[in-house]
This record gives structure tokens, C-alpha cells and sequence, in this order.
């Protein structure tokens, strides 16, 4: 095995003995990644989108104020992902980053974006990096076929050409700043599904073989989750008309993936194994890793301050009922009481089925099995 797959497996091995010590002493994983919606205002019109309902209908935004006193109030953990909506809407992006960053509560800042800006983002990314040199800041640049395709799905034409200057603006400022990357996004549905190695070659020649390229099963409550009791269920999580490929299709996705990542410039991938198992999952319908990353290592916060365990179950709480004290109502009972209503669901979700292979020794012996 390369030396960067191993050091990889070592690290999540490492981090997986960590929690599990934690959660002996608590109860609980630590939180590790923290979903922040930061702005349900978008520019963008995807297909695919699966909060499409929500956007641009005026949902109220916390305040600066309120965000600070969620960042004084959750405990130091590893990855934000500001969310939204699209992020870079929100005209005061970088003190939202500052209120985490400045409270040293932060590791890493992941920005999805659709890439629309790369003006704003160049300005966002030299900013942040300036003041914060050591912090991890990661824009997720979505990227979800070839220039048709993508221009399609994302119904804003010239989208992949801006897409790709702000990637390689990022990666340009990236040589003046450590710790600051980009990488792409890849939602994997009917209309992409045959593009997903032409994506990659193209990607490869005219960026560079080193950018990191992931991928997502395209996800809805209805058709990609299974068990939730129906009373906590998100009613509307998903795109307006659900466009998997066909399930006929999937041993050649799953050789495309692993192809793809058989060139990453790291095979150790606990998303990779993550996307050959969702792919299980939906051909299937059978558990393939516990969830136990929902409410625990990942919990999820909302524009209007509503928090939920999972984006495909209803908010518990709002922010508001506790003084915006993240910490007093992610232990309150009512926290707890979901906790129990979703200990037997399962479902294709990247960020809580993607972290679940990094918290299952299977998961890491497939990450290790798969790098070589
Ligand atoms: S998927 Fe993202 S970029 Fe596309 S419409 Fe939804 S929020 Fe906007
Ligand atoms: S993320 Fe976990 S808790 Fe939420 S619906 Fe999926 S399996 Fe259930």
C-alpha cells in the first residue's frame, strides 16, 4: 500500500479508537461534522436538488449574533460543511467562518458551492486564508457531467465553464496558502450516469491528475431511506421528479467508480466504499453500515436555527428554545428522545453513510482492501 493510503488508514483507525473511548465515557460519539445551513437563497435551478422547496421563499436566516453564540456554545470539533442553499449568497460568509475559526472550534471548513462566483469565491478564500492561516478551507465544487449535461441539470447555461474557473482559481491560490483545496462533486442520476469517466479524463487533462473527485448517489427520503419511523420522516426531502439510473446500470457504475479511484491521487477512500455500498443498498433495499453517525459524530443546524439529527428527519428542536446553546440541546432529553426514534433507519446519505464506514472496522478493512 502507498504511503498516503496507509497513512490514511492508520489516521481513521486511530480516530475510530478515539470515539469509541468517548462514547464509553459519554454515551455518545463526539461531534465531528457539523451541517450548517447557512442561506436558502440560490442561483442556481438543479434537478436534482433535493431542497428545492425551500429556496428562494424568504426562510428566515440566523443572525451573525445568533451564529456566534451556537460557535461559543458547541464544543471544538473537526469539520463544518456551511451548506445551504448556495453559501456564497450569504454577503457576511467570511465572519460566519471567523465565528467558528476565531473560537478555535474548528479543524476544517468544507463550502459546497456550485462554483457561480469565482470572483466571490477568490475573495471569500483570500480572506479567510489570510486571517486563519492554519485552517483547513475546502470548497466542494459541483461538477455533474460534461458541459451539456451539466449545464442542463444545474439549468443555468455557462455553469460548467464557471465551475471550473473557480476550481482552478482555488487551486491557483492554493500554491500562496496552505491548506486550502478544492475538489469536485459528483451526483451520479439517470442523466449523468454514462458520464462519470469522461467527467473524470477530462477533469484529469485540463485541471490536473491530482484533484480529488467524488461522487453521490442522487438521494430522495422516499426511494433512498428505509425505516424511519413515519412521525419523524421529512415529507418533502427530494428532488421534484427522482431520477436514479437504472438499477441495470449499476455493475457498470461500480466499475466505473472503481476505475476512477484506481487513479485518485489517494485510494484509501472511505467515500469511494461508501458509494459502492450505497449502490448495494438501493439494488437491495438491506442495511449495508449502521448509521451511527447521525446525532452523534454529525448533527445538522438550519438556517431559521431548527436542529435535526439527519437531514431526512424532522428538526427536534429549534435553537431558539435553548439561548441558541447548541452543547444544552444537543444533550436535552428531547435530543435523546430522537435519538431513540432513529436507532433502526438506514438510507444512502453521504454525510452520515459515508462517516459510517469510517466508524465500522469493516468499513476501514474495505478502505484498506481497496487502496492495495
Ligand atoms: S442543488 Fe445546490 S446549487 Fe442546485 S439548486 Fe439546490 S441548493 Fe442550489
Ligand atoms: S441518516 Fe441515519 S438516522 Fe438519518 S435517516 Fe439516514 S439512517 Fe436514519
Amino acid at each position: 500500500m502507498r504511503s498516503t493510503d496507509l497513512a490514511i488508514v492508520k489516521d481513521t483507525a486511530r480516530r475510530l479508537l478515539h470515539n469509541k473511548a468517548e462514547r464509553r465515557k459519554t454515551g455518545l460519539y463526539p461531534l465531528e461534522m457539523l451541517i450548517l445551513y447557512v442561506t436558502m437563497r440560490c442561483n442556481a435551478k438543479c434537478d436534482h436538488c433535493f431542497c428545492w422547496e425551500d429556496l428562494n421563499i424568504g426562510i428566515p436566516e440566523m443572525s451573525l449574533e445568533r451564529l456566534e453564540k451556537l460557535a461559543d456554545s458547541v464544543p471544538a470539533f473537526r469539520q463544518l460543511l456551511l451548506t445551504g442553499g448556495e453559501p456564497t449568497m450569504r454577503k457576511d460568509l467570511v465572519a460566519v467562518v471567523r465565528a467558528f475559526a476565531s473560537r478555535h472550534k474548528v479543524e476544517t471548513v468544507l463550502i459546497n458551492t456550485n462554483g457561480l462566483k469565482p470572483a466571490l469565491i477568490t475573495q471569500i478564500a483570500t480572506e479567510v486564508k489570510t486571517e486563519f492561516p492554519d485552517l483547513g478551507l475546502d470548497f466542494q465544487i459541483s461538477l455533474d457531467g460534461l458541459q451539456e449535461t451539466h449545464d442542463r441539470v444545474r439549468g443555468v447555461p455557462g455553469n460548467f465553464q464557471k465551475a471550473l474557473e473557480t476550481l482552478r482559481i482555488v487551486r491557483e491560490l492554493g500554491k500562496n496558502f496552505q491548506h486550502l483545496h478544492a475538489h469536485v462533486l459528483t451526483v451520479i442520476m439517470e442523466l449523468n450516469f454514462r458520464e462519470l469517466v469522461p467527467l473524470n479524463d477530462y477533469l484529469r487533462e485540463h485541471i490536473g491528475p491530482d484533484l480529488v473527485h467524488g461522487f453521490e448517489l442522487v438521494r430522495d427520503v422516499k426511494e433512498t431511506a428505509w425505516g424511519i419511523p413515519p412521525e419523524v420522516a421529512e415529507k418533502g426531502v427530494g428532488p421534484k421528479k427522482m431520477n436514479l439510473p437504472p438499477r441495470d446500470s449499476f455493475p457498470q457504475i461500480a466499475e466505473d467508480l472503481k476505475s476512477i479511484q484506481s487513479r485518485a491521487p489517494y485510494r484509501a477512500s472511505a467515500f469511494h466504499i461508501h458509494n459502492l455500498a450505497q449502490l448495494k443498498m438501493v439494488e437491495t433495499a438491506r442495511e449495508q453500515y449502521k448509521c451511527v453517525t447521525a446525532g452523534q459524530a454529525v448533527g445538522v443546524v438550519y438556517t431559521n436555527g431548527d436542529v435535526a439529527h439527519c437531514e431526512f428527519t424532522l428538526p427536534f428542536a429549534n435553537l431558539s428554545e435553548f439561548d441558541d446553546n447548541f452543547d444544552a440541546l444537543w444533550h436535552s432529553g428531547k435530543a435523546n428522545e430522537r435519538r431513540a426514534q432513529i436507532s433502526k433507519c438506514y438510507c444512502i446519505h453521504g454525510c452520515f453513510h459515508g462517516k459510517a464506514v469510517e466508524y465500522s472496522w469493516k468499513g476501514i478493512a474495505e478502505m484498506a482492501k481497496s487502496a492495495g
